[in-house]
């Protein structure tokens, strides 16, 4: 299941275009400007039913074990062959917790805590949001899966910057080491 839509964050865009038909009847939708919205929505021709286009959530994890986090790189398109913590899309009737540690276990094969939610980071463009929460690992055994070419632990000072695989990827990774670096300097 997770290899059909696990990561497609540079696919699903915030266009429109490729929205054509009725989900529901199959008949064309067209675009028309919906007065009490003061916004323009696909409607289906025939039944009315108005197609919602809203971003995608992506849930992921950064899984600590040690003083180390653990990144799997990627093999699949898009940005196969880079790094990022496991991650991919919450399904429908799934909690976006649930979702990321079901993903951490799918490209990781490691079983994780989660610890709290780190930040939230959404674009415009590629129509998406993706949650990232601080994990632990609490069992497991790493290796590669269809979905990871690789999976390795680093210590926070040997993250490849140079080979992320998204801007989120960056985004999060880079809030995580400050967060981690205000909280062994902080009182606790
Ligand atoms: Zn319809």
């Amino acid at each position: 299941m997770a290899e059909n839509h696990n990561h497609q964050e540079l696919q699903h865009t915030a266009g429109s275009g490729w929205a054509k038909y009725c989900p529901r009847c199959g008949h064309p939708l067209v675009e028309r400007y919906i007065e009490v919205e003061q916004h323009v929505r696909k409607i289906c021709s025939s039944c009315g039913f108005i197609f919602y286009l809203n971003p995608k959530v992506v849930a992921g994890a950064v899984p600590r074990q040690g003083d180390r986090i653990w990144l799997v790189r990627r093999n699949i398109e898009p940005s196969i062959g880079c790094w990022t913590f496991p991650g991919g899309y919450v399904d429908l009737g799934e909690r976006v917790t649930e979702a990321a540690i079901r993903e951490t276990y799918e490209e990781t094969k490691l079983q994780i805590r989660l610890d709290g939610l780190l930040n939230i980071y959404s674009y415009a463009k590629a129509g998406i949001i993706v949650a990232v929460y601080r994990a632990t690992v609490t069992g497991g055994v790493a290796g590669p899966t269809p979905e990871s070419l690789e999976v390795s632990a680093f210590e926070l000072r040997d993250i490849p910057w140079k080979s992320l695989a998204f801007p989120s990827t960056r985004e999060a990774l880079s809030d995580y080491v400050q967060y981690e670096a205000s909280a062994t300097e902080g009182p606790h």
